[in-house]
């Protein structure tokens, strides 16, 4: 667990922030519906619970609020593109109740004792903005413009309040209110997370899993530029099976997490490394060639050569070898034919007899 993945989205990958956008634009979704129901239909409550003179106006300002949030509807599917839409979004939403809030509260000046569900109303925002699985930063970032237009309108509708203690008292309210807001929201993007983690990641290796791979190879067939090609290694363990049969799976299991480390060492962070399947890996190299991709392969399949695995169980060590095929993408390459084209280079490594790297153009 890292803390700074909490603190903001900056160090989420770029899927996972989509992801996550995903899930925020969906609850942002039904927040809105709610309160459009909510404000709105509190007008029946209203009726019956104020006088007159005051229903007449309140009721303006009830309509007026849900009509202004229902282009928030559509402004969701949007929100679930990219942050900027999603902040936009959220934003708008607190802008618009933070003027319902004022409003509605100016409506009293009059001295009218004010009733309890408008008081609450801030309160009742910041729990309802707990839905949202934000970052610390982003929840602090509401929690603040939500408890300084409370604290400013409390300010301006009676600055007296801040004499007889009244802004105090609502302070460390708002305080505690927010703070619970956060925790909450930071417990939902923890478990976000964590499932995330657990249906991206492969299991034994902790790279990422074949699914996310191809979405991964997609975003970077997407971003690619045509002259600047990108590389796709796919490779598989040799006579693998054997392994499992003489030393057992759990040496096997061992093979596969040595190889998997051996692979990160040699690409570190700029590739995007994935155990495409039982004994397969995949690496993407973004912005590489296909001569490059190839001598890259060379070292590893080298590396692998060279480094033989120790049993776990202490009975010695056993060698392994890997054979690749690499193929070239443009930004044109359909992903399915790119895979299928580095399975053919690869069906051609071990038709060459193994333990070596085929490039297809
Ligand atoms: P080739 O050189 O032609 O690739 O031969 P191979 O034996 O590597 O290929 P084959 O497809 O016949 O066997 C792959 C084996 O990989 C079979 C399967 O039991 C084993 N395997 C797949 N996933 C795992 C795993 O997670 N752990 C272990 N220990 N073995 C695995
Ligand atoms: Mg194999
Ligand atoms: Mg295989």
């Amino acid at each position: 667990m890292e803390l700074k993945e909490y603190w903001s989205d900056r160090c989420h990958s770029s899927d996972f922030k989509l992801t996550r956008i995903g899930f925020v634009a969906i609850r942002f979704r039904w927040l809105v519906t709610l309160l459009i129901i909510g404000i709105a239909g509190w007008i029946a409550v209203d009726w019956w619970v104020l006088d007159p003179a005051h229903f007449k106006l309140i009721w303006k300002i009830r309509l007026i609020t849900g009509v202004m949030l229902t282009p928030l509807l559509p402004l969701s599917y949007l929100c679930k593109l990219n942050r900027r839409w999603m902040f936009a979004s959220l934003y708008c939403l607190l802008g618009i109740l933070l003027v319902f809030n004022l409003v509605s509260l100016w409506s009293f000046r009059d001295g009218t004792p004010i009733p309890v569900g408008y008081i609450a109303f801030p309160y009742f925002l910041l729990a309802l903005l707990s839905v949202l699985p934000l970052p610390v930063k982003s929840g602090l970032r509401v929690a603040i413009l939500v408890t300084l237009s409370v604290l400013a309108t409390d300010y301006w509708l009676d600055s007296r309040s801040l004499d007889n203690g009244a802004l105090l008292d609502r302070i460390w309210l708002l305080l505690a209110f927010s703070l619970t807001m956060i925790w909450v929201q930071v417990g939902q993007l923890r478990m976000l997370l964590d499932l995330y983690r657990e249906s991206t990641r492969d299991p034994l290796t902790r790279l990422m899993n074949r699914r996310l791979f191809v979405r991964q190879l997609e975003d970077v067939r997407y971003h690619s530029a045509p002259d600047r090609p990108y590389t796709l290694i796919l490779m598989d363990m040799d006579r693998f099976k054997r392994i499992n049969d003489d030393h057992g799976h759990l040496m096997g299991d061992e093979v596969l997490v040595s190889v998997a480390n051996t692979i990160m060492d040699i690409f570190g962070s700029e590739a995007i490394v994935a155990r495409y399947g039982g004994e397969e890996f995949m690496v993407l190299l973004p912005d590489t060639p296909l001569e490059q991709g190839q001598r890259q392969a060379e070292t590893l399949r080298l590396a692998v050569e060279s480094q033989p695995v120790e049993n776990p169980l202490g009975e010695g060590e056993v060698m392994v070898t890997i054979s690749a095929g690499v193929v070239e993408g443009r930004p044109d390459s359909e992903t399915q034919g790119l895979l299928r084209r580095a399975d053919e280079a690869l069906y051609a490594a071990k038709s060459r007899g193994r333990n070596c790297v085929v490039a297809q153009a």
